[in-house]
């Protein structure tokens, strides 16, 4: 039935010396149940070292198959298949992976390159996953390009060569590690007669050179010049001849060592700087696709430093506003603590209540404010301004005082006079033409006022979301309330207290004081300090919120990474394939998958942190209304997340690229 030997034959043959691949009852069944087909059927067959074997036949008779199962891309369905002695059926991939690195060399019909590649790149790649070291792999794919003709080829892309030249790389490429087995399936199938025939002398040569060709194809003619034809029909082998005078060369032929191959054969594939140089190639191959990946880790890092910088910068703005102030003030506002509407319907904050605590020993001064919305006519134009009513103790209390002209006095208040003193940017805004605002006459709410001084600057004050302090009017308050307001009662007080008093105890007598003259508590203190721990925890809230901000869009981008990650192993499932078929395990993938994936997001986070440093630096450049504050912790975590966001996007992708099929990725190029 079978021209090959018997399993029982064999076993006595196997004591003397184990071929170099033997298979027993080889079966390939593809899918299951139903649909099931059988290619390969119960195939027994030895191929021994420094033989030079044809396996021929029809197409879809299984020869592809076979050479798959043979090369370790593919395992037989049931059967028995060895490599110079050792059972490959329970090995784990990554150990048939080392196997295909050590003992095969395979040339494909359509050549296998990887088109982003150089020759020369295409012919060191098994050496990458055998490990040798980057000069020997070097001088090593030069000496087999110039051996093949092909050196002045070595930098051009598979694009730029012909089929009989990319056929040679192909060759050259099978031959870098130094293989026993030479696997080429159909390899002049895909060229001119003149360039299939050179690339039979070559096979013809390697084998005096005392390789193992296995050659498959389906033309007899080509087959012909083999020493042995081995002649498959419908899965099974129909003829095994031997001719030349070659006899059973396989079974003279000493055994293989178990692990011969490259200098690296133990060595544990490709390191990190060949993953990151393979990274990068990709990565820059496709230039815009890499950009448009890393905008949702750019923007997302350059939203955290920017916002936590800005967000610093005006937690700053409000502490400082709050300091300006004054630490040594004691506010008491009208209405209970925490009332919705802030009291505005209590009428008890009196001018009585501004004498009271005038006279506390702890109080260095007290001033009532009110504020209130008015029009402000001059020049014939109206302005909707803010009008405080205040004290004359105003500047001591506030530490505020008018740089131009006076503030109003005692007796200002005492006559209820009609005077008023502005704001720096309010006299700029009303006296643009140059006029002295001093003395001038102008109208609020219809009523005449004079200006007697113009106040010290104070700058923005963004905090609070207070209006600008420095647009607005100051009135007496006793002619605030009696004409502008229409009422006798106050918004809170400002009591300062006198130096060497303690906070604490003034705030306890002004408490006493004042619920003792309303009887009840229908108002409530507040002390800067606590201002400024109230502010502080709302920055601390505000930071909380920014940070969620921007995971969020950290994670966004991370998705981003992971779909374009997995476009692109969808993408180069034939380079993952020819990958594999020269010997990387899976551990090489998805270490090539993760660095891109880690690369791409740091660069990102790179680019981001550039951006969001600039941002920071130059809006406060730009507009002085905004502070920044760059620390540093803010750049190093947002970095780190860039890091984490590639390592955990871009494992899933990875490791589906790693599980790939070998045969099943070769197939798609
Ligand atoms: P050859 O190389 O001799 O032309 P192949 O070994 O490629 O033949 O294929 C043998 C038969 O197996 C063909 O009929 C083919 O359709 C079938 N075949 C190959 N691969 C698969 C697969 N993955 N699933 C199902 N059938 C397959
Ligand atoms: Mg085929």
């Amino acid at each position: 039935m079978s021209a090959t030997p018997h399993p029982r034959e064999f076993a006595a043959a196997a004591d003397a010396a184990p071929p170099l691949i033997a298979l027993r009852g080889v079966t390939r069944t593809y899918g299951e149940g139903e649909g099931a087909t059988t290619v390969l059927r119960d195939v027994d067959l030895d191929i021994g070292a420094g033989e030079f074997v044809a396996i021929v036949g029809q197409s879809g008779s299984g020869k592809s198959t076979l050479m798959n199962i043979i090369g370790c891309l593919d395992r037989p369905t049931l059967g028995v298949f060895t490599v110079a002695g050792r059972e490959t059926g329970a090995m784990p991939p990554d150990e048939l992976a080392a196997l295909r690195a050590r003992h095969f060399g395979f040339v494909f019909q359509r050549y296998h390159l990887i088109s982003g590649m150089s020759a020369a790149r295409n012919v060191e790649m098994p050496a990458i996953y055998a490990g040798l070291p980057t000069d020997e792999r070097r001088a090593r794919a030069g000496k087999l390009l110039a051996r093949l003709g092909l050196e002045a080829r070595a930098s051009h892309r598979p694009a730029e060569l012909s089929g009989g030249q990319q056929q040679r790389v192909s060759i050259a490429r099978a031959l870098m590690n130094e293989p026993e087995l030479i696997l080429a399936d159909e390899p002049t199938g895909a060229l001119d007669s003149e360039s299939g025939d050179a690339v039979l002398a070559l096979l013809r040569a390697l084998h005096r050179e005392g390789r193992t060709i296995v050659l498959v194809t389906h033309d007899p003619q080509i087959a012909a010049s083999a020493d042995r034809v081995v002649t498959i029909r419908d899965g099974r082998i129909v003829s095994d001849e031997r001719r030349g005078g070659a006899g059973d060369a396989g079974a003279n032929v000493p055994p293989v060592p178990a692990s011969p191959g490259p200098s690296g054969a133990n060595a544990s594939g490709s390191g990190l700087g060949e993953a990151a140089a393979m990274a990068v190639a990709a990565l820059v191959q496709n230039r815009l696709r890499s950009l448009l990946t890393m905008l949702g880790i750019i923007i997302g890092v350059a939203s955290v430093i920017a916002m936590l910088a800005i967000g610093a910068g005006a937690r700053e703005q409000v502490l400082d506003d709050i300091r300006k102030m004054g630490t040594d003030l004691i506010e008491v506002k009208r209405g209970a603590r925490n009332v919705r509407g802030g009291g505005d319907d209590v009428r008890t904050l009196v001018a009585g209540d501004l004498d009271a605590l005038s006279r506390l020993d702890a109080v260095s001064g007290v001033v009532p404010e009110t504020d209130q919305s008015v029009v402000l006519r001059y020049g014939g134009i109206d302005h909707q301004i803010t009008a405080l009513g205040t004290s004359s103790q105003f500047p001591h209390v506030r530490d505020w005082p008018a740089v131009r002209g006076v503030f109003f006095s005692p007796d200002h208040e005492r006559r209820y006079a009609n005077v008023i003193v502005i704001g720096a940017r309010t006299a700029e805004t009303l006296f643009s033409d140059g006029a002295d605002p001093l003395g001038a006459f102008v109208l609020v709410n219809n009523a005449p006022f004079q200006v007697i001084g113009v106040m010290e600057e104070k700058g923005i004050v963004t905090g609070g979301g207070r209006h600008d302090r420095d647009d607005q009017i100051w009135v007496p308050y006793t002619t605030a309330g009696a004409r502008l307001f229409g009422q006798d009662h106050f918004k809170e007080l400002f009591v300062k207290v006198a130096p060497g008093h303690s906070l604490a105890a003034a705030e306890q007598e002004i408490f006493d004081t004042v619920l003792a003259r309303h009887g009840r508590e229908d108002f409530h203190l507040r002390n800067m300090s606590a201002a400024i721990a109230q502010a502080e925890a709302a920055q601390g809230t505000f930071t909380v919120l920014l940070g969620t901000i921007a995971a969020i869009s950290l994670l966004v981008g991370g998705i981003g990474v992971m779909n374009i990650m997995l476009v692109s192993v969808t993408e180069r499932i034939g380079e993952i394939g020819i990958r594999m078929a020269v010997g990387a395990r899976r551990a090489d993938i998805t270490t090539q998958f993760l660095v891109e994936a880690v690369m791409v997001c740091m660069a990102g986070g790179l680019i981001g942190a550039a951006l969001g440093i600039g941002v920071s630096i130059g809006l406060p450049m730009l507009d002085d209304g905004w502070r920044a504050i760059l620390e540093p912790e803010p750049v190093m975590i947002a970095l780190a997340c860039a890091l984490a966001t590639g390592l955990v996007f871009g494992l899933a992708p990875a490791r589906k690229a790693a599980r790939l099929d070998p045969v099943a990725a070769l197939a798609r190029n």
